[in-house]
């Protein structure tokens, strides 16, 4: 029996560019190749940063490019109380705490967070955030693309944020709640995600939770060496060409489509990718590249 389970899971902060195409893509091949299935997450619990329309946007556009999803879209922003029990569970278990640190007093020690206030005992009345004890830290895990990683010992031992002080649940407790609920076995993203993988995994063994398969895709940049992201205004593919971008975005992970299929439609192109889908292509150590467009 096939147990394969990927997702993409964006955060609706504007619409997809050339930089989430390839993460989309890169994890919808993968899924498809060993015909697994493939989950899309909108990850929604950031609403300062979030933009009307952009879920729908996000879903569209994969739609339009032919990356098809198994099942219902699921939304953080349902799964709420689902992040609250588990906090619950880990703040009886004291494993979660306060913390009243402020973005100053943290950048003064260097921007490290050392754990300043894991035996304080704030009360729940001071304005604090709520962060997770890193007891022994995972500093190194077993990649399939970037083979073993060694995570920083700082940031793999830092005890993370899991509640924010705004009263927002952490990207880091939601992604990790969310694989386990939908037995994700194949995390396929890109690598600017590495560094926190460690973190991740804690918490994943943490839950008890049988730790799925990480692969950390290239970072798309722009000819700055900066990762494409709407910061830095990265064009949208909303309307962008399909089977054209669909075309550059397998070059750029070392694909190498027919050129044939340049001008093709689109299940062609996608069925010859998924047949042909070698991730040894771009294996190695280059986490950011420039994408050449
Ligand atoms: N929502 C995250 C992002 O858009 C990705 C989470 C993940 O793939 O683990 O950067
Ligand atoms: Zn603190």
């Amino acid at each position: 029996m096939n147990t394969y389970r990927g997702r993409f899971a964006p955060s609706p902060s504007g619409p997809l560019h050339f930089g989430s195409l390839i993460a989309a893509l890169g994890s919808w091949l993968d899924a498809r190749h060993h015909k697994g299935k493939w989950f899309v997450r909108i990850e929604d619990i950031d609403p300062p940063r979030e933009i009307a329309g952009a879920a729908d946007n996000i879903l569209a556009t994969l739609e339009n490019f032919g990356l098809i999803w198994d099942g219902q879209v699921t939304y953080q922003s349902e799964n709420q109380h689902h992040y609250q029990q588990v906090l619950l569970q880990l703040f009886d278990e004291q494993e979660v705490y306060r913390c009243t640190c402020t973005r100053k007093q943290i950048q003064s020690s260097n921007g490290i967070y050392t754990n300043f206030c894991r035996d304080k005992q704030h009360s729940s009345k001071t304005d604090h955030s709520l962060r997770l004890k890193i007891h022994q830290p995972v500093t190194s895990f077993e990649d399939c693309y970037h083979g073993h990683y060694n995570t920083a010992l700082h940031s793999a031992s830092e005890d993370f944020i899991v509640k924010r002080k705004d009263g927002f649940y952490a990207y880091m407790l939601a992604v990790v709640v969310d694989d386990i609920e939908q037995q994700i076995t194949h995390v396929i993203r890109g690598a600017d995600l590495l560094e926190t993988t460690s973190q991740q995994l804690y918490l994943f063994k943490l839950l008890k939770y049988s730790l799925p398969i990480f692969g950390h895709l290239p970072v798309a940049t722009n000819n700055q060496g900066l990762k494409l992201s709407k910061q830095n205004y990265a064009p949208s593919i909303a309307d962008a060409p399909v089977n054209e971008t669909l075309w550059l975005a397998l070059n750029f992970l070392k694909q190498s489509p027919p050129i044939e299929l340049r001008k093709e439609n689109t299940s062609l192109l996608l069925d010859w990718a998924t047949q042909h889908w070698q991730p040894n292509k771009f294996k190695g150590k280059q986490q950011f590249l420039h994408q050449y467009v």
